[in-house]
């Protein structure tokens, strides 16, 4: 089958317009491109839940700040359409920085009308680092919502703050959507797989591998009824490759992003660290 592929909104409104005369249900995957099989993932389970399936690739520059990867983010369109193919994807909407936001397309430009999650859920974790950076994203995703009016929409738990954000906004604003959450995806090696993985080098990726391997013995030590965060953090800590650059390592309860300081069920550990120039993230749920 082949996938469409649509740059512009009024354009792919119309295949939705008529999908939604035939009562079909319409799935989404948005994601930044240089697809792997962390996306490949959230698209077969769209596919097995909807209809039809949307893949958004656009890399955000409102997400991006003014130091960050923006220009070299990995763009593979080619590539990322024969994945989306294989998979039986129906569009792939990738629209250009100006047909989302005209001209307006930086993250401290004041024209735009922003989408801005509570400050407490956004000022923490990944936040901290990356001023601004879920208010691009809840706008980028607001404004995906209203042109692919999808039925279900699709995110990884790799991402978790973020996913816990959309599903507060959607909530929040009563966006018509039902969110579903997709289990990371794993290398063979144990790493999370990320398009930015392709920035490491062979040691940095040896390096980087330290993060899953932490975030698995947490997880352990936990199974074996350790629940002081502190001591789990130690043991994070002291597997953590000391030549990389760690933002954070955070307990936090996953139904109210809570810190906790006893870890139980559905506690959300994250980490956050930069390896060399790249800025890595990955999690589990205990
Ligand atoms: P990105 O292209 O990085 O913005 O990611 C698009 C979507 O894919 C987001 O919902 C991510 O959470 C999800 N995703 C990225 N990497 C993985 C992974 N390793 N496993 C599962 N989902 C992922």
């Amino acid at each position: 089958m082949e996938t469409l592929l649509i740059n512009n909104i009024s354009e792919i409104k119309k295949s939705i317009k008529d999908w939604k005369k035939l009562n079909c249900s319409i799935g989404l995957v948005p994601t930044m491109g240089a697809l792997h099989k962390g996306h490949a993932s959230l698209i077969k389970k769209a596919k097995e839940m909807c209809d039809k399936v949307v893949v958004s690739i656009f890399v955000n520059p409102i997400q991006f700040g003014p130091n960050e990867d923006y220009d070299k983010y990995p763009r593979t369109i080619e590539k990322d359409k024969n994945l989306c193919e294989d998979i039986g994807v129906d569009i792939i909407f990738a629209p250009t920085p100006k047909e989302m936001y005209g001209e307006n397309i930086t993250l401290s430009n004041t024209e735009l009308s922003f989408v801005c999650p509570p400050y407490n859920i956004v000022d923490c974790m990944c936040g901290k680092s990356r001023p601004g950076h879920f208010d691009g994203v809840a706008t980028v995703v607001t404004k995906l919502f209203n042109i692919v009016e999808p039925n279900y929409a699709f995110f990884g738990q790799k991402d978790a703050q973020q996913l816990f954000i959309i599903k507060k906004f959607v909530k929040d604003l009563n966006i018509n959507v039902e969110i579903i959450p997709c289990p990371i995806i794993r290398d063979y090696d144990g790493l999370a797989m990320s398009s930015r993985n392709t920035y490491l080098s062979e040691d940095e990726r040896k390096r980087a591998l330290t993060i899953s391997q932490a975030l698995k013995k947490i997880k352990s030590l936990y199974s074996n009824g350790i629940t002081n965060a502190n001591i789990l953090f130690d043991t994070g800590i002291s597997i953590l490759d000391k030549n990389i650059e760690l933002d954070y390592l955070e307990f936090r309860d996953f139904n109210t992003f809570e810190k906790v300081d006893k870890v139980k069920e559905n506690t959300l550990v994250a980490i956050a660290a930069k390896v060399g120039k790249t800025r890595l993230i990955d999690n589990e749920i205990l």
